[in-house]
């Protein structure tokens, strides 16, 4: 057996970051188009699948 380590990238998000579903991508949320709270106002929010790492490194085994 051996083994080699590929990264994987992450399918929820692009580079670590996905867009905020509190305010749709935004930053302003109604009423009134206040800075939204959950990304305060950038958007984009940290990718809690894998971390904000974009991916994550996964070991594949194979048999020699
Ligand atoms: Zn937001
Ligand atoms: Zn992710």
């Amino acid at each position: 057996m051996s083994s080699r380590q590929v990264w994987k990238k992450c399918t929820f998000c692009n580079n670590g970051r996905r867009t905020c579903f509190n305010c749709g991508g935004s930053g302003k949320v109604s009423p009134g188009w206040q800075t939204c709270y959950d990304c305060k106002g950038f958007g984009t929010v940290m990718c809690a699948e894998c971390g904000g790492n974009g991916g994550r490194r996964e070991t594949i085994w194979s048999p020699e």
